[in-house]
């Protein structure tokens, strides 16, 4: 097998093998762009050394053919102090693991070749600048030496020679570097003096840090296979570092934040590697290199738009500039918070750099969802007192208790509280408590740090670059100006404006979003699958429609009866004698549901919109303490005993399998037929201004054909009387919600007398497996960890069993009415995977709460792309 690739012999195809980093050089080389020359050493080669001990003695004498070769390209060798080469070694996986491995720069240079590398370049400043940043990179990344034992010594000379380390006098320099070798010294170490040897050694490390726990928790979290392995890069050297015409950058080729088509990013004059995202140093904006070199910015701006039509995506992409030479370093496509992701797909579709299907398809559900993500009312910020303010490095909003570490977020959360997490900067150590934020906030760092890149990841809001903060992690403190935060005290983050303020603030979520409407508008085009909404209040029925409902699957009118005033007119009807009282109080629930109803019918208008008729027991409705009992009794002017044992002779042992749904039809006949008069004449009133209302009446939970027939015949003999009394008659449909086993047998007897139907899915679930709706979760978390199921089928369809009586049914309901429309309500109807069955069972909608309609606009459409 062939371990080593020169960048010229790969491809961009080429992921799995040469890792994404890999094949994207290849790529890029291949395209013919400013790319040092290199070689990639195979994932498979990593996985081999890792898990089958294969010897590495091949993988060395390719090696060493490689860097012949690539002595050959460059014209450099290897520990030849009058013509050094010197190479960076970079990990790179299949999928981009941001931070979560290590690379060695300037790897090649050793006490002896630094004097002639010095004398080449001319800049013994830089030469040694290079050096000393080997040995601390080689040090941490392969001999784990810590971090900030390299930093004190260097913190200890910057106090010594009140100056930033960038400004070290040559002397200075071969001081810490003197230092830096008692250090391995002292670890019972030597920095390797040959370059073949510090090559050999970076490779394994580099290997072993596949299984480092920082990389482990990253792919657990992302559930990236563990046995893919790493590849390794080894890259010829350009310089950032070499002078004030040189330095190091990343761009976006449109902003990661809000996807704006502009050229977003951050650089450093004078810097090498690292030193951008490390946030060590706090980087300038892309737009002022325009000002300060101006030819470099116009080449890079074209470079970035030729990869990003190259790759038909945005594009995150590393470039150094070496004495006014642009190169570019790493490609890739970049990481973006959901907001972003929708703008950018949709205006690549607009400016036709993608097709719309193309489009619809870079937009995940969970992503359309996580867009309407909140923000800060205006009026609770107008009135807050702000704290800081620092870069919106990712959009949201979101208030909790700060803390200043890991642990102590981890800690937070488990004790149920939200978590805000307030660091200096972020590394790959923080990403457990990172995870566990609402929010995250940096001191320094840009909108390309660690934090930032890996808060738009999560889709967490965070806030980086707040340069006002006092963090003192051992007192436990942040402070800015005269004001001193303690562990534990409530802030507010605003991810979008950057702004932290003290306290808590009042939330709203988003309802509108051009680009997420122009986004559906294409969905809706391509999808034959409709979207409703399950929504009965004016105000979810609103939002249903500026979601882009069809038209209302469910408004249950029992959600209407749970209003004081009108409880006690039901109470009535359930338990009086006497029949003029009974009379009185069906008259007043005539009138409420009449004018529910016609609200809901002025916002939903000719809209499709099942109305269905009372559900719950009736027991729901009857007072149960004896306190609330009393007052009933005396309003009713019955005995207190008298009614206690009313309602007691209601109760019933199993009241979802009792009392109920169109039973209820059956022996309080009265009930229905107010709620059907009620819906007639406000489709009436709509009729009558022109709105062509066809009301749907949905009948719950049958189970015999002669239910739905009885029940059918005494509406349609009010709805005949009222149509007639009014002279207005106009067409309506009576339909039947499929949630029994039974009902899915016999669907074709009931689609003799239904209109349409319509699967309940929380109660077909529940009937179906017997396990009620209400108590499972006691048992069903036992079930999903011994896998004696696979997943919670009140969550996701449970396609072998209940997914089975519905296909029947619709097979057996249509073999009667063959145009019969069919749709689904309830709980699975906003479910991704279970849209997905829907559809391919051939159901003409589904119907969802308000707030899942986006999603389930995106999932229609991409299931028939
Ligand atoms: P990461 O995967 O963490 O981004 P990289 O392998 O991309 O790590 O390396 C980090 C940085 O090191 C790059 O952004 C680049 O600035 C610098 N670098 C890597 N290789 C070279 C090289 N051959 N010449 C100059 N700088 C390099
Ligand atoms: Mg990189
Ligand atoms: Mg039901």
């Amino acid at each position: 097998t062939k371990r080593i690739y020169d960048f010229s012999e790969g491809t961009g195809e080429m992921r799995k093998l040469l890792g994404g980093k890999g094949a994207n050089l290849a790529e890029m080389s291949r395209l013919g762009l400013p790319v040092p020359t290199g070689f990639t050493i195979t994932t498979p080669t990593c996985i081999n050394y890792l898990e089958n001990n294969e010897s590495v003695s091949q993988l060395w004498s390719e090696l060493d053919g490689a860097i012949e070769r690539l002595e050959q390209r460059t014209g450099k060798h290897f520990d030849d102090p009058t013509n050094l080469l010197l190479v960076s070694v970079r990990s790179g996986s299949q999928f981009s693991m941001p931070g979560m491995m290590d690379t060695i720069l300037n790897l090649g240079l050793s006490d002896e070749t630094v004097e002639g590398f010095a004398e080449l370049t001319g800049d013994a400043h830089f030469a040694y600048d290079c050096y000393r940043r080997l040995l601390q990179m080689f040090g941490e990344v392969v001999y784990a030496i810590p971090k900030i034992k390299f930093d004190n010594i260097i913190a200890r000379q910057e106090e010594q020679s009140k100056k930033n380390v960038t400004d070290f006098s040559l002397t200075e320099l071969k001081t810490i570097i003197t230092k830096f070798h008692k250090l391995y010294e002292e670890h019972g170490l030597v920095f390797p003096q040959t370059a073949t040897e510090q090559l050999r050694i970076a490779v394994t490390a580099i290997f072993e840090s596949w299984n480092n726990k920082r990389a482990m928790t990253y792919r657990e979290l992302h559930n990236i296979d563990h046995n893919l392995g790493t590849a390794v890069n080894v890259q010829s050297m350009v310089f950032g570092n070499s002078g004030e015409e040189s330095g190091t950058g990343v761009v976006f080729s449109r902003n990661p934040s809000d996807g704006e088509n502009e050229l977003f990013g951050e650089f450093l004059i004078n810097a090498q590697g690292e030193d951008v995202v490390a946030g060590i140093r706090t980087p300038q904006p892309i737009a002022s290199l325009a000002e300060e070199m101006p030819n470099m910015y116009h080449e890079l701006k074209k470079l970035v738009e030729q990869l990003e039509t190259h790759y038909h995506d945005m594009q995150d992409i590393e470039f150094t500039i070496e004495d006014n030479r642009l190169y570019l370093l790493q490609t890739r496509n970049g990481k973006r918070t959901n907001q972003a992701a929708l703008r950018i797909a949709v205006e690549m579709a607009e400016e036709r750099l993608i097709t719309k299907e193309e489009a619809l398809l870079k937009v995940t559900p969970d992503m359309v969802n996580s867009t309407l993500h909140d923000v800060f009312s205006e009026e609770s910020k107008a009135r807050a007192t702000l704290f800081s303010k620092g870069l919106g490095a990712s959009p949201g909003a979101a208030s909790g208790k700060i803390c200043f570490d890991s642990e102590a977020a981890k800690a937070l959360h488990l004790a149920g509280d939200p978590v805000i997490l307030v660091r200096n900067e972020t590394s790959p150590d923080d990403i457990e408590g990172m995870i566990t934020s609402q929010a995250i906030v940096t001191n320094h760092g840009g909108m390309t740090s660690h934090a930032a890149v890996v808060a738009r990841g999560m889709g967490t809001c965070c806030v980086t670059g707040c340069g006002n903060l006092v963090i003192d992690e051992e007192a436990g403190t942040v402070s800015v100006d005269r004001v001193t935060l303690e562990e534990g005290d409530w802030v507010s983050v605003d991810g979008t404006s950057g702004v932290i303020y003290l306290g808590v603030l009042e939330k709203e979520s988003i309802t509108t979003n051009h680009h997420l409407t122009t986004l559906l508008e294409w969905a809706d085009t391509v999808s034959d699958l409709k979207v409703r909404a399950n929504a009965e209040t004016p105000q979810d029925l609103q939002t249903a429609m500026d979601f882009g409902a069809v038209g209302v699957g469910l408004a249950r009118t029992e959600h209407m009866f749970f209003k004081k005033e009108r409880l006690q007119e039901i109470r009535k009807v359930v338990l009086t004698e006497d029949e003029a009282e009974k009379q009185e109080a069906l008259e007043k629930l005539l009138d409420y549901q009449r004018s529910d109803f016609e609200k809901m019918y002025h916002i939903v208008r000719e809209k499709p919109m099942v109305i269905r008729l009372l559900d719950p027991p009736l027991h729901e409705f009857l007072p149960s303490s004896s306190k609330e009992i009393e007052v009933l009794a005396k309003e009713i002017e019955w005995d207190v005993s008298k009614l206690t044992n009313r309602i007691h002779s209601l109760e019933e042992t199993n009241p979802m399998l009792g009392h109920r749904g169109c039973r209820l039809g059956v022996t309080l006949p009265e009930l229905y037929q107010v709620q059907v008069k009620a819906i007639i004449l406000s489709a009436m009133t709509l009729r009558r201004k022109g709105v062509p209302v066809v009301p749907e009446i949905m009948i719950p939970l049958v189970a015999e054909k002669e239910e739905l027939s009885q029940i059918k015949a005494q509406l349609i003999k009010v709805i005949d009387d009222v149509m007639g009394r009014e002279k207005c008659p106009f067409p309506y449909e009576i339909g039947t919600m499929i949630e029994l086993p039974r009902a899915c047998l016999i669907a074709d007897d009931l689609a003799k007398e239904a209109d349409f139907f319509s699967f309940g899915t929380n109660d077909l679930t529940q009937m179906t497996y017997g396990f009620s709706r209400d108590d499972a979760t006691k048992f069903l978390s036992e079930y999903l960890e011994k896998g004696i199921i696979s997943h919670d089928p009140f969550q996701t369809i449970d396609e072998h069993g209940v997914g089975e009586l519905i296909k029947l049914a619709v097979a057996r309901g249509r073999s009667i009415k063959p145009d019969m429309v069919i749709g689904v309500c309830g709980e699975l109807g906003g479910d991704p995977t279970s849209i997905k069955f829907f559809q391919s069972i051939g159901l003409d909608y589904v119907s969802c709460s308000p707030f899942r309609v986006p999603l389930a606009r995106l999932t229609a459409a991409q299931v028939g792309l």
